[in-house]
């Protein structure tokens, strides 16, 4: 039967993104049912991630995009590969001890390694460079942002960060803003979209089936009578397991995993190229993230472009010109740039959990899911797609590593609702450091 024509492609939200990564051509959706090892929901990092571990190990696997491959916040990010999890080490320790806190230390570096072998072995060109700065704007925070460091080389052996002031720092950015920073010379940054469709081409030339313009609808566990099924409009896999990873676009569709996470927005721009003028404002070329509330984050890319991402929205609405929120957050940081117009500027959807852990869970019937990385996310995805993609090829060790964060769900929706998702994303934007 031929398959129906794709949907028609809206334009990709992060468009410079979309006109700077190698051109895509939108995938037909399903159209019939299918039978494969596993069906992976969402085409972002995690997603991606999960069918690429599956296809390298032989399994057959389905991966379901409502929209296309990046649509999500992989697409849209930041782009800053940062080291550890959103909550502090410290935080991590006291709720799950010393010892499994420093295997998810350990796991969270790992990240690192697995970006760079993808990157390597499938040759994704992404951009990728070293380096982030947290950027403190007064001295307590800088005193906090060392005392987060030290507690690092103390408990988990990580040195690689140190402290800048003055010249130093104005040798990495050049904002008057700051009084010093932390640099962590083992994060990164990289061009998020062209990351996703490398993950992408990888896991489809390992024989994974992609499916875009083609939300699942309907998600039925596997039982003694069957397999999970998984419905489209126009058509259903059979599967031995699916993978939700739809993080903060998951919407309805599996409420047991949905109690979990709550999204919010948070909004990026891109300037034109800017010539000698983009050295200029970050001779370090360095990815920065600032360590306070409704925290700015920004880096240059490959072109000179200044990427600059910061505000928020907790009711996870995106305005028609995200751009108008980031115009005054420019200009207070880099005031010497003047008026300098968007190439492109635009939205996206965080998940959150109420610890801002990732949160992984599954379910009888072969159903399993990993999200709320709550803007923290870019290396962790990857991660636990991968560690899913495990789990459900019979290797649950790190699964149920990261499954032993506890977790509590966000309760339904209502003043008490409200006042928690503030006070969640009121931390999130706090971000002290790594
Ligand atoms: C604006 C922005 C800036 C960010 N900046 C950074 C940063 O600098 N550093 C960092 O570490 N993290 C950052 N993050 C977070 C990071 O991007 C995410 O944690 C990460 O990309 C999550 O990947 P994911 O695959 O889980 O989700 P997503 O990339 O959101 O993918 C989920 C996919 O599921 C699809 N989907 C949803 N429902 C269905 C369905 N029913 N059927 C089929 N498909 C479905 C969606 O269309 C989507 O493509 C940022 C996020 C945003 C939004």
């Amino acid at each position: 039967m031929t398959p129906p024509p794709a949907a028609p492609a809206a334009p990709h939200p992060a468009a410079t993104y979309d006109r700077t990564a190698p051109a895509w051509t939108r995938r037909p959706p399903l159209d019939g049912a299918i039978d494969a090892d596993a069906c992976v929901i969402g085409a972002g990092y995690t997603g991606l991630s999960a069918a690429l571990t599956l296809a390298e190990r032989g399994r057959r696997v389905v991966v379901l995009e409502a929209q296309e491959v990046g649509w999500g916040a992989s697409g849209r990010n930041g782009g800053q590969a940062l080291s550890g999890f959103q909550p502090e080490m410290a935080a991590l320790r006291r709720a799950v001890g010393a010892a499994d806190a420093g295997s998810l230390w350990e796991l969270a570096e790992s990240a690192k390694a697995l970006l760079r072998a993808r990157i390597a072995r499938y040759a994704i060109a992404c951009d990728l460079r070293p380096r982030a700065l947290y950027a403190a704007l007064t001295r307590g925070r800088l005193a906090s942002l060392e005392a987060v460091g030290a507690d690092l080389a103390r408990h988990h052996g990580y040195d690689r960060w140190r402290i800048v002031r003055g010249a130093e720092l104005r040798a990495l950015v050049d904002s008057p803003l700051y009084v010093g920073g932390l640099v962590d010379e083992d994060a990164a940054h990289l061009h998020p979209l062209k990351l996703a469709r490398g993950l992408a081409r990888a896991a489809e030339t390992l024989g994974a089936r992609l499916f875009e313009g083609c939300p699942a609808v309907a998600v039925t566990p596997g039982s003694a009578s069957g397999p999970a099924r998984v419905r489209t409009a126009e058509g259903e896999v059979r599967a031995g397991a699916v993978l939700l990873c739809a993080n903060a676009y998951l919407g309805g569709l599996v409420p047991a995993a949905a109690r979990f996470v709550l999204p919010v927005a948070t909004f990026v721009a891109a300037t034109a190229p800017l010539g000698a003028r983009a050295q200029a404002l970050i001779p370090g070329d360095v990815a920065v993230a600032e360590a306070r509330p409704m925290l700015n984050y920004f880096r240059l890319d490959a072109e000179g472009r200044l990427i600059f991402g910061g505000g928020g929205d907790v009711a996870a609405r995106i305005p028609g010109d995200p751009g108008a929120v980031l115009r005054k957050r420019l200009r207070a940081v880099f005031p010497q740039l003047g008026a300098v117009p968007f190439e492109s500027a635009w939205g996206g959807l965080v998940a959150l959990t109420r610890s801002t852990a990732p949160q992984l869970g599954r379910l009888p019937g072969g159903l399993s899911w990993a999200h709320g990385y709550s803007g923290h996310g870019l290396l962790l995805s990857s991660l636990c797609g991968q560690i899913l993609a495990e789990a459900a090829d019979g290797d649950t060790a790190r699964f149920d590593l990261l499954a032993r964060l506890p977790h509590r769900p966000f309760p339904p929706a209502g003043r008490v609702r409200a006042a928690l998702l503030h006070a969640v994303a009121a931390a999130v934007r706090f971000k002290e450091a790594l």
